[in-house]
């Protein structure tokens, strides 16, 4: 089974992860830029993080044989802060890198004006630079916030087929399919989706459109969730293609829409990243 998971951060996963998820089959990822946990205090620990994105990561996930893409934005916990909102202005000038496929994660989070003002912002940066977008829906107030988003997106005139809607679930199934955009599942251990409720789903939905990813980060999460999903796929009678299309093509279509999907990984050999190997213990 190969998978490409469309949306894990990384930065907060340890090499056993990457480990297991190449044992598991995951031989690609997005990592989407997000809130760290710790609040931003200036513009210049974004651009860090996003170097970190575009470089160290990504060198990382080669030697465990995993191709490794970023989305990068102002989150939207972050908009709020006049302190980092100045990230705005820079982001132009990341989004031409080749390893970023989308901007994301843009959304909402409590649905205030000044993240009103970064989402149309960023949407608009999506539409200059031919770039699909990544947005997140809110874990609250889920069906008000998808439609408020709806809203946002139609006035971007930024083409459905260029935003995948992300953390999808049975109450925000039908307007998201409905608006044309790509449909992205968070599977969580057990919060919101878990394998059983994302296997209802694709019996309704079907396969196309489709998005499964694991969004783990520092939170209760597991890097393994795509490929609890293709196993119970398979458990629950779906073909090994329609889980290659889930697990593989559909994410692949999504992301190759930027031109820059690279699905080369091969480990680096005698490589290092800014003088730094992590190659040791013998790997
Ligand atoms: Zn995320």
């Amino acid at each position: 089974m190969r998978i490409f998971d469309p949306h894990i951060h990384m930065t907060s996963r340890t090499t056993d992860d990457y480990a297991a998820m190449h044992a598991a089959g995951v031989r690609a990822l997005v990592e989407p830029s997000f809130w760290l946990g710790q609040p931003r205090t200036s513009p210049a620990s974004f651009y860090d993080y996003f170097d970190s994105l575009l470089g160290w990561e990504p060198f990382r996930a080669a030697q465990h044989g995993i191709a490794h893409h970023c989305t990068l934005a102002l989150n939207p916990k972050e908009a709020n802060d006049p302190r980092c909102t100045p990230v705005l202005d820079a982001l132009p000038r990341y989004l031409l890198k080749d390893n970023v496929v989308a901007v994301g994660e843009v959304g909402y989070d409590a649905m205030t004006p000044a993240e009103d003002t970064a989402l149309a912002a960023q949407l608009q940066l999506a539409r200059e630079h031919g770039l699909p977008a990544l947005v997140h829906t809110p874990h609250r107030d889920k069906l008000a916030g998808l439609h408020r988003t709806l809203d946002v997106l139609r006035e971007s005139g930024l083409p459905p087929e260029h935003v995948v809607l992300d953390h999808l679930n049975e109450t925000t199934l039908g307007a998201a399919s409905d608006s044309g955009c790509w449909l992205g599942f968070s599977v969580y251990p057990d919060t919101k989706m878990d394998p059983e409720r994302m296997i209802r789903i694709l019996r309704v939905h079907g396969t196309d459109r489709v998005l499964v990813n694991s969004a783990a980060d520092w939170g209760h999460s597991d890097p393994l969730k795509t490929r609890h999903v293709g196993d119970a796929m398979l458990a629950a009678g779906f073909g090994e293609d329609e889980v290659d299309q889930v697990l593989w093509r559909n994410p692949v279509a999504f992301y190759g829409q930027s031109g820059r999907l690279v699905l080369d990984s091969a480990p680096p050999e005698g490589q290092s990243y800014e003088g730094n190997s992590i190659l040791r213990g013998g790997e």
